[in-house]
């Protein structure tokens, strides 16, 4: 299974990436993850992307067409993935589909999960992140214990470029260059939408019923 994640930010791509990663023993592979990563590591890559991120902005596409690629080549993504975060306007579709064809390889599937505006911020605000492994908690659905994360143990702190500034940013930015990306995959067949404001549960139901 090769497939895409779209959706506004607080949409919940990454819990429905993580579900969908265990169901069908593939990776997840989540561009800002990946970037938040390289940003910690102080390594090459972090110091090239770090404005772009503290600021909301989408890192240039060159760059980020080639992160992928590299990520795309290593074993574990052999027989399947889910892009969560890429692509994020056109011209990284078609570096993604430039890239299936060099590969001899198809995507399957690009699953857009919605949810309105009022919604996106709410959870976005409210959002925690384990700094170690990335899983997703929420102010009103925190950790068992303490900002201690449930699966790993490491910190779970609010994300730098969480604040309500940067969340518009990269909600305008969504709606100007990632929307229209449901047309791109609605006319190659491609396209799954699912409403994104049920319980998780449900989402990911009603996404392996799609899929
Ligand atoms: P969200 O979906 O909540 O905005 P992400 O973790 O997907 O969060 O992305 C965080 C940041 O990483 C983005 O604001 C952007 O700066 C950068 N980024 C992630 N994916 C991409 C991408 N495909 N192209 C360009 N920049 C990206
Ligand atoms: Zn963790």
């Amino acid at each position: 299974m090769r497939l895409v994640i779209l959706g506004p930010q607080g949409a919940g791509k990454g819990t429905q990436a993580e579900y969908l990663a265990d169901k069908y023993g593939i990776p997840h592979i989540a561009t800002g993850d990946m970037f938040r990563w390289a940003i910690r590591q102080g390594d090459e890559l972090g110091r090239a992307v770090k404005d772009y991120v503290e600021a909301g902005r989408l890192v240039p596409d060159e760059l980020t067409i080639r992160v992928v690629s590299e990520r795309l080549d290593a074993d574990d993504a052999a027989s399947g993935w889910i892009l969560d975060g890429f692509p994020r306007n056109l011209a990284q579709a078609e570096g993604l589909e430039r890239l299936m064809r060099s590969k001899g390889r198809e995507l399957d599937r690009a699953l857009v999960i919605d949810v309105p505006e009022d919604v996106s911020l709410r959870r976005t605000l409210g959002r925690r992140v384990c700094e170690n492994c990335g899983a997703t908690y929420h102010e009103d659905r925190p950790p068992r214990n303490d900002w201690v994360c449930d699966r790993c143990g490491g910190r779970v702190v609010a994300r730098s470029d969480d604040s309500e500034a940067t969340v518009r940013e990269r909600l305008r930015t969504y709606h100007e260059q990632t929307e229209p990306l449901k047309d791109y995959y609605r006319e190659r067949g491609r396209l799954l939408e699912v409403d994104g404001t049920a319980s998780p549960e449900e989402v990911f139901e009603r996404i392996v019923a799609g899929l």
